[in-house]
Protein backbone atom coordinates (compact mmCIF):
# COMPACT_ATOMS: atom_id res chain seq x y z
CA UNK A 1 0.00 0.00 0.00
CA UNK A 2 3.16 2.73 1.22
CA UNK A 3 4.51 2.30 -2.41
CA UNK A 4 5.88 6.05 -2.27
CA UNK A 5 8.06 7.11 0.37
CA UNK A 6 10.10 10.90 0.71
CA UNK A 7 13.71 10.22 -0.41
CA UNK A 8 15.05 10.62 2.74
CA UNK A 9 17.90 8.40 3.92
CA UNK A 10 15.52 5.82 6.77
CA UNK A 11 18.85 3.44 6.37
CA UNK A 12 21.36 2.20 3.94
CA UNK A 13 19.45 1.40 1.45
CA UNK A 14 18.81 1.27 -2.58
CA UNK A 15 16.98 4.02 -2.55
CA UNK A 16 20.68 5.53 -0.85
CA UNK A 17 22.51 4.51 -4.03
CA UNK A 18 20.22 5.52 -6.61
CA UNK A 19 20.29 9.44 -4.78
CA UNK A 20 24.23 8.64 -4.37
CA UNK A 21 23.99 8.28 -8.72
CA UNK A 22 22.14 11.40 -8.97
CA UNK A 23 24.03 13.72 -7.09
CA UNK A 24 27.52 12.16 -8.50
CA UNK A 25 25.85 13.36 -12.17
CA UNK A 26 25.94 16.79 -10.81
CA UNK A 27 28.52 19.15 -10.86
CA UNK A 28 27.99 21.46 -8.01
CA UNK A 29 29.53 24.64 -8.97
CA UNK A 30 30.44 26.93 -6.00
CA UNK A 31 31.75 30.33 -5.80
CA UNK A 32 31.80 30.50 -3.07
CA UNK A 33 35.21 30.80 -0.49
CA UNK A 34 36.04 27.24 1.11
CA UNK A 35 37.97 26.55 3.72
CA UNK A 36 39.57 23.61 1.74
CA UNK A 37 41.96 25.69 0.07
CA UNK A 38 43.35 23.73 -2.46
CA UNK A 39 41.80 21.17 -5.38
CA UNK A 40 42.11 17.28 -4.46
CA UNK A 41 39.97 14.62 -3.37
CA UNK A 42 38.53 14.88 0.32
CA UNK A 43 36.91 12.89 2.49
CA UNK A 44 34.61 13.89 5.56
CA UNK A 45 31.34 13.80 7.37
CA UNK A 46 28.09 16.02 5.62
CA UNK A 47 26.71 18.10 8.00
CA UNK A 48 23.52 20.73 7.55
CA UNK A 49 23.25 23.16 10.18
CA UNK A 50 20.10 25.92 9.88
CA UNK A 51 20.56 29.65 11.55
CA UNK A 52 17.68 30.94 13.11
CA UNK A 53 17.91 34.70 13.40
CA UNK A 54 16.23 36.98 15.79
CA UNK A 55 14.00 39.75 14.60
CA UNK A 56 16.39 42.36 16.05
CA UNK A 57 19.05 41.12 13.82
CA UNK A 58 17.44 41.99 10.55
CA UNK A 59 19.21 38.39 8.96
CA UNK A 60 17.31 35.94 7.20
CA UNK A 61 16.96 32.32 7.94
CA UNK A 62 20.56 31.03 7.23
CA UNK A 63 21.15 27.27 5.93
CA UNK A 64 24.53 25.74 5.40
CA UNK A 65 25.37 22.97 4.14
CA UNK A 66 29.10 21.31 4.69
CA UNK A 67 31.76 18.62 4.61
CA UNK A 68 33.99 18.34 7.46
CA UNK A 69 37.18 16.51 6.94
CA UNK A 70 39.22 14.69 9.38
CA UNK A 71 41.61 16.77 9.46
CA UNK A 72 39.25 19.66 10.11
CA UNK A 73 38.80 21.64 6.90
CA UNK A 74 35.18 23.18 6.12
CA UNK A 75 34.13 22.65 2.50
CA UNK A 76 30.87 24.65 1.81
CA UNK A 77 28.35 23.28 -0.78
CA UNK A 78 26.38 25.84 -2.03
CA UNK A 79 22.65 25.79 -0.31
CA UNK A 80 20.51 26.27 -3.53
CA UNK A 81 18.90 23.60 -5.51
CA UNK A 82 17.70 20.08 -5.86
CA UNK A 83 21.39 19.01 -5.68
CA UNK A 84 22.21 20.65 -2.57
CA UNK A 85 19.28 19.16 -0.90
CA UNK A 86 20.45 15.73 -2.18
CA UNK A 87 23.38 16.30 -0.50
CA UNK A 88 21.75 17.62 2.57
CA UNK A 89 20.03 14.40 2.85
CA UNK A 90 23.40 12.75 3.49
CA UNK A 91 23.52 14.32 6.91
CA UNK A 92 25.77 12.24 9.13
CA UNK A 93 27.06 10.40 6.38
CA UNK A 94 30.66 10.00 5.51
CA UNK A 95 31.58 10.90 1.86
CA UNK A 96 33.94 11.35 -0.59
CA UNK A 97 33.92 14.80 -3.01
CA UNK A 98 36.11 16.50 -5.75
CA UNK A 99 37.12 20.00 -4.70
CA UNK A 100 38.23 21.32 -8.15
CA UNK A 101 39.77 25.26 -8.20
CA UNK A 102 39.47 26.99 -11.22
CA UNK A 103 41.06 30.60 -12.15
CA UNK A 104 39.22 33.66 -10.24
CA UNK A 105 38.58 31.67 -7.54
CA UNK A 106 35.94 29.39 -9.14
CA UNK A 107 35.93 26.62 -7.95
CA UNK A 108 33.15 23.00 -8.34
CA UNK A 109 32.57 20.50 -5.52
CA UNK A 110 31.93 16.93 -7.07
CA UNK A 111 30.05 14.43 -5.29
CA UNK A 112 32.02 11.05 -5.45
CA UNK A 113 30.37 8.65 -3.29
CA UNK A 114 28.87 7.67 0.07
CA UNK A 115 31.74 5.71 1.81
CA UNK A 116 29.84 3.04 4.39
CA UNK A 117 30.91 3.77 7.97
CA UNK A 118 29.77 2.19 11.66
CA UNK A 119 27.67 4.90 12.43
CA UNK A 120 25.85 4.84 9.35
CA UNK A 121 23.37 6.92 7.29
CA UNK A 122 20.45 6.35 9.36
CA UNK A 123 21.75 8.58 12.03
CA UNK A 124 20.60 11.81 10.66
CA UNK A 125 17.72 12.61 8.46
CA UNK A 126 15.82 9.37 8.51
CA UNK A 127 13.81 7.95 11.50
CA UNK A 128 14.48 9.05 15.16
CA UNK A 129 13.34 6.25 17.83
CA UNK A 130 13.95 5.37 20.85
CA UNK A 131 15.56 7.07 24.01
CA UNK A 132 17.77 10.38 22.84
CA UNK A 133 19.77 11.30 25.91
CA UNK A 134 20.95 15.05 25.21
CA UNK A 135 23.13 17.27 27.29
CA UNK A 136 23.04 20.91 28.06
CA UNK A 137 26.00 22.42 28.76
CA UNK A 138 26.18 26.09 29.95
CA UNK A 139 29.46 27.92 28.39
CA UNK A 140 29.83 31.72 29.27
CA UNK A 141 32.49 34.16 27.40
CA UNK A 142 35.56 34.75 29.82
CA UNK A 143 34.46 39.02 29.42
CA UNK A 144 30.77 38.23 30.19
CA UNK A 145 29.88 37.14 34.21
CA UNK A 146 25.98 36.66 34.04
CA UNK A 147 24.51 33.48 34.11
CA UNK A 148 21.14 34.79 32.44
CA UNK A 149 19.54 30.94 34.09
CA UNK A 150 20.74 29.04 36.67
CA UNK A 151 21.57 24.97 36.15
CA UNK A 152 18.09 24.27 37.62
CA UNK A 153 16.23 25.68 34.85
CA UNK A 154 18.44 23.81 32.39
CA UNK A 155 17.63 20.33 34.27
CA UNK A 156 14.20 21.36 34.96
CA UNK A 157 13.73 21.95 31.15
CA UNK A 158 14.26 18.51 30.50
CA UNK A 159 11.50 16.85 32.71
CA UNK A 160 8.88 14.61 32.05
CA UNK A 161 6.06 16.87 33.13
CA UNK A 162 4.15 19.31 30.70
CA UNK A 163 5.95 21.77 29.34
CA UNK A 164 9.59 19.57 30.13
CA UNK A 165 11.30 18.73 26.99
CA UNK A 166 10.75 14.70 27.50
CA UNK A 167 6.97 15.46 27.99
CA UNK A 168 7.19 17.15 24.66
CA UNK A 169 9.24 14.60 22.84
CA UNK A 170 7.28 11.85 24.01
CA UNK A 171 3.96 13.71 22.68
CA UNK A 172 5.56 14.81 19.48
CA UNK A 173 6.42 11.33 18.67
CA UNK A 174 3.20 9.62 20.16
CA UNK A 175 5.88 8.13 22.95
CA UNK A 176 8.01 6.27 20.09
CA UNK A 177 10.75 8.75 21.20
CA UNK A 178 11.96 10.29 24.70
CA UNK A 179 15.01 12.06 26.24
CA UNK A 180 15.05 10.20 29.40
CA UNK A 181 18.55 10.82 30.52
CA UNK A 182 19.21 13.67 29.42
CA UNK A 183 20.95 15.76 31.73
CA UNK A 184 22.65 19.65 32.27
CA UNK A 185 25.95 20.55 33.69
CA UNK A 186 26.88 23.81 35.71
CA UNK A 187 28.29 26.84 33.78
CA UNK A 188 31.73 27.07 32.58
CA UNK A 189 33.92 29.70 31.03
CA UNK A 190 35.70 29.90 28.01
CA UNK A 191 38.57 30.28 27.51
CA UNK A 192 38.36 33.32 24.84
CA UNK A 193 35.88 36.44 25.46
CA UNK A 194 33.06 36.76 22.60
CA UNK A 195 34.51 38.83 20.40
CA UNK A 196 36.94 36.00 19.46
CA UNK A 197 34.12 34.37 18.39
CA UNK A 198 31.32 36.74 16.93
CA UNK A 199 32.78 39.87 15.57
CA UNK A 200 29.48 42.08 15.76
CA UNK A 201 27.11 40.12 18.21
CA UNK A 202 23.34 40.21 17.58
CA UNK A 203 24.28 40.21 13.70
CA UNK A 204 25.32 39.10 10.54
CA UNK A 205 25.95 35.81 10.36
CA UNK A 206 29.97 35.19 11.13
CA UNK A 207 29.61 33.58 14.32
CA UNK A 208 32.49 30.60 14.54
CA UNK A 209 30.08 27.86 15.52
CA UNK A 210 33.66 25.39 15.24
CA UNK A 211 35.34 27.20 17.67
CA UNK A 212 32.59 27.62 19.79
CA UNK A 213 31.83 23.60 19.82
CA UNK A 214 35.68 22.78 20.05
CA UNK A 215 36.32 25.30 23.37
CA UNK A 216 32.35 24.67 24.94
CA UNK A 217 32.58 20.90 25.03
CA UNK A 218 36.49 21.04 25.86
CA UNK A 219 35.49 23.62 28.85
CA UNK A 220 32.96 20.94 30.12
CA UNK A 221 34.84 17.79 29.30
CA UNK A 222 36.17 17.62 33.27
CA UNK A 223 33.06 17.65 34.02
CA UNK A 224 30.94 15.78 31.53
CA UNK A 225 31.29 11.84 30.27
CA UNK A 226 30.09 12.29 26.59
CA UNK A 227 29.86 8.91 26.08
CA UNK A 228 27.60 8.60 29.35
CA UNK A 229 29.20 5.16 30.36
CA UNK A 230 28.24 3.25 27.16
CA UNK A 231 24.95 5.18 26.66
CA UNK A 232 26.40 8.16 24.84
CA UNK A 233 24.46 11.41 24.39
CA UNK A 234 22.77 11.82 20.84
CA UNK A 235 23.02 15.83 21.25
CA UNK A 236 24.47 18.63 22.75
CA UNK A 237 22.76 21.71 23.61
CA UNK A 238 24.79 24.53 23.95
CA UNK A 239 23.56 27.00 26.20
CA UNK A 240 25.89 30.92 25.84
CA UNK A 241 25.54 33.63 28.50
CA UNK A 242 25.73 36.44 25.05
CA UNK A 243 24.79 36.70 21.64
CA UNK A 244 26.50 34.74 18.80
CA UNK A 245 25.69 36.55 15.70
CA UNK A 246 22.54 36.63 14.15
CA UNK A 247 21.40 33.18 15.11
CA UNK A 248 20.56 30.35 16.90
CA UNK A 249 21.67 27.44 15.41
CA UNK A 250 20.73 24.07 15.35
CA UNK A 251 21.87 20.48 13.12
CA UNK A 252 25.29 18.49 13.43
CA UNK A 253 28.36 18.74 14.06
CA UNK A 254 31.00 15.54 13.69
CA UNK A 255 33.21 15.39 16.18
CA UNK A 256 35.16 12.94 18.64
CA UNK A 257 34.20 13.33 22.28
CA UNK A 258 35.48 11.28 24.97
CA UNK A 259 36.14 8.55 22.57
CA UNK A 260 33.24 9.04 20.43
CA UNK A 261 33.20 9.13 17.08
CA UNK A 262 30.26 10.38 15.37
CA UNK A 263 27.80 13.11 14.03
CA UNK A 264 26.58 14.77 17.32
CA UNK A 265 22.99 16.56 17.19
CA UNK A 266 23.88 19.92 17.85
CA UNK A 267 22.46 23.49 19.02
CA UNK A 268 24.00 26.33 19.85
CA UNK A 269 21.71 29.18 21.55
CA UNK A 270 22.16 32.58 22.95
CA UNK A 271 20.03 33.54 25.76
CA UNK A 272 16.63 34.45 23.64
CA UNK A 273 17.21 31.30 22.41
CA UNK A 274 17.08 29.49 25.99
CA UNK A 275 14.43 32.08 27.17
CA UNK A 276 11.47 29.97 25.61
CA UNK A 277 11.65 26.66 25.15
CA UNK A 278 9.88 26.30 21.79
CA UNK A 279 13.39 27.86 20.03
CA UNK A 280 15.13 25.04 22.20
CA UNK A 281 12.21 22.80 20.80
CA UNK A 282 13.10 24.11 17.06
CA UNK A 283 16.43 23.87 17.32
CA UNK A 284 16.13 20.27 18.26
CA UNK A 285 14.12 19.42 15.62
CA UNK A 286 17.12 20.71 13.23
CA UNK A 287 19.20 18.22 15.09
CA UNK A 288 16.47 15.04 14.55
CA UNK A 289 17.54 16.14 11.06
CA UNK A 290 13.99 18.07 10.45
CA UNK A 291 14.07 21.39 7.83
CA UNK A 292 11.46 24.20 8.05
CA UNK A 293 8.42 24.55 6.58
CA UNK A 294 6.48 27.15 5.32
CA UNK A 295 3.55 28.81 4.17
CA UNK A 296 2.19 29.59 0.70
CA UNK A 297 3.38 32.94 0.50
CA UNK A 298 6.39 32.54 -1.45
CA UNK A 299 8.57 34.76 0.30
CA UNK A 300 11.80 33.69 1.86
CA UNK A 301 10.59 33.75 5.22
CA UNK A 302 10.05 30.69 6.35
CA UNK A 303 9.08 31.37 9.84
CA UNK A 304 5.66 32.45 8.62
CA UNK A 305 3.49 29.53 9.04
CA UNK A 306 1.88 29.18 12.86
CA UNK A 307 1.24 25.43 12.27
CA UNK A 308 4.82 24.05 12.84
CA UNK A 309 7.21 24.53 15.66
CA UNK A 310 10.04 24.04 12.56
CA UNK A 311 8.46 27.23 11.22
CA UNK A 312 6.90 29.90 13.62
CA UNK A 313 8.92 28.55 16.63
CA UNK A 314 7.01 30.57 19.13
CA UNK A 315 3.75 32.43 17.59
CA UNK A 316 0.50 30.72 18.64
CA UNK A 317 2.40 28.65 21.17
CA UNK A 318 1.34 27.91 24.52
CA UNK A 319 2.77 29.57 27.21
CA UNK A 320 4.60 28.33 30.47
CA UNK A 321 4.81 30.60 33.48
CA UNK A 322 8.69 29.33 33.74
CA UNK A 323 9.91 27.77 30.22
CA UNK A 324 8.05 30.62 27.93
CA UNK A 325 7.09 29.88 24.99
CA UNK A 326 6.09 26.32 24.30
CA UNK A 327 7.27 24.17 20.72
CA UNK A 328 3.89 23.43 19.40
CA UNK A 329 3.76 19.92 16.87
CA UNK A 330 5.21 19.71 13.96
CA UNK A 331 3.53 19.04 10.76
CA UNK A 332 2.40 15.35 9.79
CA UNK A 333 5.02 15.31 7.37
CA UNK A 334 7.88 16.06 9.56
CA UNK A 335 6.40 13.36 11.57
CA UNK A 336 6.24 10.78 8.36
CA UNK A 337 9.98 11.76 8.22
CA UNK A 338 10.95 10.68 11.04
CA UNK A 339 8.91 7.44 10.88
CA UNK A 340 6.40 8.22 13.85
CA UNK A 341 3.23 8.00 11.45
CA UNK A 342 2.80 4.13 11.96
CA UNK A 343 1.73 2.48 8.89
CA UNK A 344 -1.94 1.99 9.82
CA UNK A 345 -2.18 5.85 10.26
CA UNK A 346 -1.26 6.87 6.94
CA UNK A 347 -4.00 6.64 4.24
CA UNK A 348 -1.88 6.56 0.53
CA UNK A 349 -4.53 5.63 -1.88
CA UNK A 350 -2.14 3.79 -4.96
CA UNK A 351 -5.86 3.22 -6.64
CA UNK A 352 -8.23 5.68 -8.01
CA UNK A 353 -11.11 5.95 -6.30
CA UNK A 354 -13.51 8.08 -3.75
CA UNK A 355 -12.19 6.81 -0.23
CA UNK A 356 -14.39 8.76 2.84
CA UNK A 357 -11.88 8.68 5.74
CA UNK A 358 -11.47 10.11 9.56
CA UNK A 359 -8.46 11.68 10.17
CA UNK A 360 -7.51 12.63 13.78
CA UNK A 361 -6.58 16.04 15.15
CA UNK A 362 -2.12 15.51 14.97
CA UNK A 363 -2.13 15.92 19.14
CA UNK A 364 -4.01 12.81 19.79
CA UNK A 365 -1.99 10.42 21.81
CA UNK A 366 -3.37 7.52 19.88
CA UNK A 367 -5.96 6.73 16.74
CA UNK A 368 -8.34 4.38 15.72
CA UNK A 369 -8.08 6.44 12.80
CA UNK A 370 -5.73 8.13 10.44
CA UNK A 371 -3.03 10.77 11.52
CA UNK A 372 -2.69 11.97 7.73
CA UNK A 373 -3.16 11.31 4.21
CA UNK A 374 -0.21 11.38 1.18
CA UNK A 375 -1.71 11.88 -1.79
CA UNK A 376 0.34 11.31 -4.85
CA UNK A 377 -0.10 12.38 -8.52
CA UNK A 378 0.22 10.65 -11.28
CA UNK A 379 3.29 11.81 -12.49
CA UNK A 380 5.82 14.92 -10.67
CA UNK A 381 7.67 14.31 -6.62
CA UNK A 382 5.33 17.16 -5.51
CA UNK A 383 2.31 15.48 -3.78
CA UNK A 384 -0.25 16.63 -0.83
CA UNK A 385 -0.58 15.61 2.89
CA UNK A 386 -3.58 16.13 4.84
CA UNK A 387 -3.79 16.41 8.48
CA UNK A 388 -6.00 17.89 11.30
CA UNK A 389 -4.91 20.61 14.01
CA UNK A 390 -7.24 21.43 16.68
CA UNK A 391 -6.35 24.13 19.91
CA UNK A 392 -6.12 20.75 22.46
CA UNK A 393 -3.29 19.59 24.32
CA UNK A 394 -0.39 20.86 26.24
CA UNK A 395 1.06 22.07 23.14
CA UNK A 396 -1.05 22.75 19.96
CA UNK A 397 -3.79 24.36 22.37
CA UNK A 398 -3.28 27.70 21.02
CA UNK A 399 -3.00 27.46 17.43
CA UNK A 400 -5.38 29.24 14.95
CA UNK A 401 -7.84 27.17 14.86
CA UNK A 402 -9.49 23.76 14.55
CA UNK A 403 -9.32 22.51 10.74
CA UNK A 404 -8.10 20.53 8.04
CA UNK A 405 -4.51 21.51 7.05
CA UNK A 406 -3.14 20.65 3.52
CA UNK A 407 0.62 20.46 2.77
CA UNK A 408 2.17 20.94 -0.93
CA UNK A 409 5.58 18.77 -0.25
CA UNK A 410 8.29 19.15 -3.20
CA UNK A 411 11.22 17.14 -1.75
CA UNK A 412 13.49 19.06 -4.00
CA UNK A 413 12.75 22.15 -2.34
CA UNK A 414 14.77 22.80 1.29
CA UNK A 415 11.47 23.63 2.75
CA UNK A 416 9.47 20.85 1.46
CA UNK A 417 6.47 21.50 3.24
CA UNK A 418 3.95 24.59 2.19
CA UNK A 419 0.48 24.89 3.94
CA UNK A 420 -1.64 25.56 1.02
CA UNK A 421 -3.13 28.71 1.74
CA UNK A 422 -6.46 29.35 -0.56
CA UNK A 423 -6.34 32.69 -0.42
CA UNK A 424 -5.51 35.06 -3.19
CA UNK A 425 -2.49 36.26 -3.27
CA UNK A 426 -1.63 33.71 -0.32
CA UNK A 427 -1.67 35.58 3.55
CA UNK A 428 1.22 36.62 4.67
CA UNK A 429 0.82 34.43 7.38
CA UNK A 430 -1.25 31.26 7.70
CA UNK A 431 -3.46 31.64 10.49
CA UNK A 432 -5.90 33.01 7.86
CA UNK A 433 -9.11 30.87 7.03
CA UNK A 434 -7.38 30.03 3.36
CA UNK A 435 -4.96 27.87 5.07
CA UNK A 436 -8.05 26.06 7.48
CA UNK A 437 -10.40 23.98 5.65
CA UNK A 438 -13.77 23.68 6.89
CA UNK A 439 -16.91 21.43 6.91
CA UNK A 440 -18.46 22.07 3.61
CA UNK A 441 -15.17 23.30 1.95
CA UNK A 442 -13.18 21.57 -1.05
CA UNK A 443 -9.61 21.40 -2.00
CA UNK A 444 -9.31 20.47 -6.02
CA UNK A 445 -6.00 20.40 -7.97
CA UNK A 446 -7.16 19.03 -11.21
CA UNK A 447 -3.53 18.84 -12.90
CA UNK A 448 -3.02 16.32 -9.45
CA UNK A 449 -6.29 14.58 -10.06
CA UNK A 450 -7.04 14.95 -6.08
CA UNK A 451 -9.70 16.80 -4.40
CA UNK A 452 -10.08 16.60 -0.96
CA UNK A 453 -13.73 17.65 0.48
CA UNK A 454 -14.26 18.47 4.32
CA UNK A 455 -17.53 16.06 5.37
CA UNK A 456 -17.75 16.85 8.53
CA UNK A 457 -16.51 17.03 12.23
CA UNK A 458 -15.74 14.30 14.41
CA UNK A 459 -14.98 13.43 17.73
CA UNK A 460 -11.17 14.45 17.57
CA UNK A 461 -10.96 15.16 13.72
CA UNK A 462 -12.91 15.35 10.86
CA UNK A 463 -14.43 13.25 8.10
CA UNK A 464 -12.97 13.70 4.34
CA UNK A 465 -13.86 12.23 1.08
CA UNK A 466 -10.88 12.19 -1.07
CA UNK A 467 -11.31 11.93 -4.89
CA UNK A 468 -8.29 10.08 -6.28
CA UNK A 469 -7.20 10.11 -9.98
CA UNK A 470 -9.95 9.60 -12.24
CA UNK A 471 -12.82 9.22 -10.20
CA UNK A 472 -12.55 13.00 -10.25
CA UNK A 473 -15.76 14.62 -11.36
CA UNK A 474 -15.92 16.87 -14.56
CA UNK A 475 -17.63 19.07 -12.52
CA UNK A 476 -14.09 19.55 -10.82
CA UNK A 477 -12.73 20.34 -13.95
CA UNK A 478 -14.13 24.16 -13.28
CA UNK A 479 -13.96 24.59 -9.93
CA UNK A 480 -10.19 24.65 -8.55
CA UNK A 481 -9.94 26.37 -5.37
CA UNK A 482 -13.47 26.29 -3.57
ZN1 LIG B 1 15.35 26.86 12.12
Amino acid sequence: MHTHRPPVSRAPSAALLRLALFIAALAIFAPLPLLAAQSGTFEGVVEVLWGDPSAASKEQAQHRIQVRTDAGQVIAIPNAGPSANAIAALSGNRVEVVVDEAAQGQRTVRFLRIIPTEQGDALLGGAVTGSQPWVSILCKFSDIASEPEDLTYFEGMYANTPGGLDHYWREQSYDLIDVVGSEAFAWVDLPNPQSTYIATPGSGTDANLGALFNDCTQAVNPFVDFSNGGNAFVGINMMFNGLLDCCAWGGSRFATLDGISKSWRTTWNPPWSFADEGIIAHEMGHGFGLPHSNNFDGDNNPYDSRWDVMSSATRNAVNHPIYGRLGKHTLSYHKDRLAWIAPGELFEPTANGTYTITIDQLALPSTPNYRMARLNPPTGNVYYTVEVRDLVGDYDGNLPGNAVIIVEVDPSRSQPAWVVDADVPPADTNFNEGSMWRVGEVFSDVGAEISIEVLSATANGFQVRIMYGSALPDALFDSGFE
